[in-house]
């Protein structure tokens, strides 16, 4: 008995393994150029071309198979191969790879690497850009500008009559100060924090003498503190400095920018309307002014 099952299970076997094939090609022919290929077309049709309501109900009623073939990845995919040969790929590699020896500018902190200090201050369409790219020269030392000092007066009289007291606790600074102020910094926090809310030497836009660090008087508490964003008068500051000739100038979430935290409290005064454009552009100095 086991000799004969044994030898007769082969042929068997094979028998019915032909006759599965057969089945199997004659499905497959069957599956590829009847079933397959119409609703394979209509479903680019309706990918391309939004089909509408109608459109779509009449290839349903028609061909009821075209739903289990939308679960066919394989065919949709092998079509749309042979569509991509012709999108630019190539032509878009190659300008990627230009526009990398634009970063080759080594940054520490975002300051150049090894940069000299500078022998000029740095003017784009005529407005004084002092950042971690834009050192003023050492002895660029003007103290403060009478135009920026007169437009906070006028700033802080509108601010009484809302009720708050402006005070400028910082305005102008030497670069001998910004100096002695950066190095404590660097000793209480290591260089790499001090770098993120102090300007080395050079790079402070308070040499400038157009920047204040602005607090209310009474709330000493919130001064240097991003929560003085969050007070009635850092709040009024945010909406109406514009109006004056100030701009915020390191507002929250642009540090990759303007090279700085978020500081609430740092205005930058702005000659005529530019820190209204500005304001209404709702973007940073550097935006601004393209740099
Ligand atoms: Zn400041």
């Amino acid at each position: 008995m086991n000799s004969k099952s044994k030898k007769r299970s082969p042929i068997v076997l094979i028998a019915s393994i032909s006759a599965l094939l057969i089945v199997a090609i004659c499905g497959a022919v069957y599956y590829k150029y009847v079933v397959v290929e119409d609703p394979i077309a209509q479903q680019e049709n309706s990918e391309e071309q939004p089909a509408t309501e109608l459109d779509s109900k009449d290839e349903q009623t028609t061909e009821p198979d075209s739903t289990d073939e939308q679960s066919d990845p394989h065919q949709a995919s092998t079509s749309d191969k042979a569509e991509q040969p012709t999108s630019s790929t190539q032509t878009e590699k190659p300008d990627t790879s230009t526009n990398e020896p634009k970063d080759q500018v080594e940054l520490l902190n975002g300051y150049v690497v090894g940069q000299q200090p500078a022998t000029e201050p740095t003017y784009v369409n005529g407005i004084l850009i002092v950042n971690k790219k834009n050192p003023l020269p050492p002895t660029y030392n003007k103290g403060e500008d009478p135009k920026a000092k007169a437009a906070f007066e006028k700033m802080a009289a509108a601010a009484k009559n809302e009720g708050f007291e402006l005070v400028p606790f910082s305005g102008f600074r030497s670069y001998e100060y910004q100096t002695t102020l950066y190095d404590r910094y660097v000793n209480r926090d290591g260089k790499d924090a001090a770098d993120r809310y102090s300007a080395r030497p050079g790079y402070s836009e308070h040499q400038s003498g157009l920047a204040f660090d602005i607090g209310e008087k009474g709330r000493e508490d919130l001064w240097l503190t991003s929560a003085f964003g969050e007070s009635p008068a850092g709040k009024w500051l945010v909406e109406n400095a514009h109006k004056y000739g100030f701009i915020l100038r390191y507002p929250e979430g642009k540090e990759d920018v303007t090279g700085f935290m978020y500081e609430s409290w740092h205005f930058r005064y702005l000659e005529g309307d530019t820190a209204a454009k500005v304001y209404e552009a709702g973007v940073t100095l550097e935006e601004y002014l393209g740099v």
